[in-house]
């Protein structure tokens, strides 16, 4: 169906749902509705632009039947833009991709202005996070204390061992700025697409594909620190596994690129597509693990990249399954659906990403191409 065609399905459909009417309808766009004004549109003068229930939105925009109420259809961009302080059922997918982006932003000036205080305070908090996170899933509260006790105990051991071999030499620092900017790019471009895309299909489609090069390109640069900064020593390595994710990352791009593949059928698909990615990273990960067997960072490292890995994971389940809505339809309409607690939990894994970073760079800043641990 051609752009064009959809544009007179959803005019025809519309006839029966006067709802939509938009108050500034802009004569540049094919697909909003304006051709229907009548007696109702008097009492739409005087009122806001109202949210609609999901059987009254557009085709383009009836993506999760579990969501009743609180959309947002056909908005001009200024009022999309303004709802970012109204509340709809994208508020809170704005804002907590927002949030992770200011976080990532401050992460990234504080390691860039040199900011010790401010980027271990917040790693100081994101070691404790994760950690947690992943000994509850398992394990006991008795376990889960050990577990911490052990953390503290490691930070102890590793601080007087730092002022004894000060940095041979600081390692780079372009692959851990690769990251925090994957990161930013991704938590923006969220937000943009889930503020504006109730605009038009076409900006939709539009913001979509924006959204989806954003995840891709924070799983691509997700490998930068690790990968460089474990074989920093073997180049050949960086090749090879940067190279690889960075082909499944073309791969997926292109893949996405196909309006059909937006569409709610294919979300099992899209999350198919990006796990994978995900999972390409064992391969790098046992290859370390290999290589690094008697280095006491290692399961420090592997504690935090569990925990990134157990939030992505958890993250895409929600997404696939759309859980807590589908068992309560409705209830769940403007805050605690499936969506928002992904995108959380996507903050998280970033964040838990970001602690293990920071032992990356303070392990290389110490050892450099030496043999020693
Ligand atoms: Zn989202």
């Amino acid at each position: 169906m051609s752009f064009r065609d959809e544009a007179i399905f959803i005019k025809r459909k519309t006839k029966n749902n006067m709802d939509q009417d938009t108050l500034h309808p802009s004569p540049d766009k094919k697909d909003v509705i304006h051709h229907h004004h009548h007696h109702e549109s008097c009492s739409n003068k005087s009122k806001r632009h109202a949210l609609v229930s999901f059987w009254e939105l557009p085709d383009y925009m009836k993506d999760n039947e579990f969501i009743l109420n609180y959309y947002r259809a056909n908005w001009p961009l200024k009022e999309a833009f303004f709802s970012i302080f109204r509340w709809h059922n994208e508020t809170l997918n704005v804002w907590t991709h927002l949030i992770g982006f200011i976080l990532f932003l401050g992460l990234a000036m504080a390691n860039l202005m040199e900011i010790p205080q401010i980027s271990d305070l917040i790693s100081l908090l994101t070691r404790s996070f994760p950690i947690s996170g992943a000994t509850n899933v398992s394990q006991n509260s008795e376990d889960f204390f050990a577990g911490a006790t052990n953390l503290i105990d490691l930070k102890q051991i590793t601080q007087p061992e730092m002022d004894l071999n000060p940095p041979v030499m600081p390692v780079t620092r372009w692959p851990f700025f690769v990251f925090l900017g994957g990161s930013m790019f991704c938590l923006l471009s969220s937000s943009i697409c889930h503020l504006f895309s109730c605009h038009s299909h076409q900006l939709s489609l539009s913001l979509l594909r924006i959204d989806y090069t954003g995840i891709t390109v924070m799983i691509i640069t997700s490998f930068f620190p690790p990968i460089y900064y474990i074989f920093q020593c073997e180049p050949q390595w960086h090749f090879i596994y940067l190279g690889g994710i960075t082909a499944m990352g073309m791969f997926t791009i292109v893949t996405l690129l196909a309006p059909a593949l937006s569409t709610s059928k294919f979300r099992a698909f899209r999350a198919l597509l990006f796990s994978s990615m995900g999972f390409f990273g064992i391969v790098p990960a046992v290859h370390a693990v290999i290589v690094n067997w008697d280095n006491p960072k290692r399961d420090i490292t592997l504690a935090y990249e569990s925990a990134m890995a157990l939030f992505y994971l958890t993250g895409t389940a929600f997404y696939v399954m759309r859980i807590p809505e589908r068992w309560k339809p409705g209830w769940f309409d403007l805050a605690g659906h499936s969506h928002q607690i992904f995108h959380v939990l996507v903050v998280f894994g970033a964040l838990a990403h970001y602690g293990a970073t920071l032992v990356f760079l303070e392990w290389r800043d110490r050892v450099g191409c030496l043999n020693i641990v």
